[in-house]
């Protein structure tokens, strides 16, 4: 028995130099987690303050039931609803994030200038491009001089920055 005990704590922690897996998984989905916990929380109170009132036929006891389940109930989802929300926006920027670094990581790479110089503008845009921007990938896009599309008014792409190709 103690050493079945022994071997489950020791399960538990995890092996020695490692991260236990469940850790970060915590740490990336805590808000997910609690945010969920907190939604049925609160509607578990809001139907408890219902039954309550419901079970109470006396009708000055009905309100106390109601307005501290149904209150209790409505902030404790309001909340956890706002957590899912934060949860899911901060997911949204760290994928943003991942392909505006992949994009700078390797401006000289696939987002080559063309052997002529020319930029691409694509139709209705605001900004020129080296050819192979992802910004530009299965646009149809007009072909210009970088001094061209500055003269148009149009901007360098932030991404593959083609004014330091020029
Ligand atoms: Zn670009």
């Amino acid at each position: 028995m103690r050493r079945l005990l022994r071997s489950l704590a020791r399960r538990l922690r995890g092996r020695p130099g490692r991260r236990p897996a469940w850790k970060p998984f915590l740490l990336a989905f805590w808000p997910f987690i609690l945010g969920s916990a907190l939604v049925m929380g609160g509607l578990a109170a809001i139907v408890v303050g219902y039954l309550g009132a419901a079970g109470t036929l006396v009708v000055g006891l009905q309100m106390p039931y109601l307005i501290s389940g149904g209150l209790l109930g409505l902030a404790l989802v309001v909340f956890g609803a706002a957590l899912l929300l934060l949860h899911g926006l901060n997911r949204q920027a760290r994928l943003l994030k991942g392909v505006l670094e992949e994009g700078r990581a390797a401006p000289n790479g696939e987002a080559s200038p063309a052997p002529n110089g020319l930029v691409l503008v694509p139709a209705g845009a605001t900004a020129f491009h080296r050819p192979g921007c992802r910004l530009v990938e299965g646009k149809t896009a007009r072909r210009l001089k970088p001094e061209t599309a500055a003269r148009k008014g149009l901007r360098p792409c932030p991404l593959c920055d083609p004014a330091a190709a020029s």
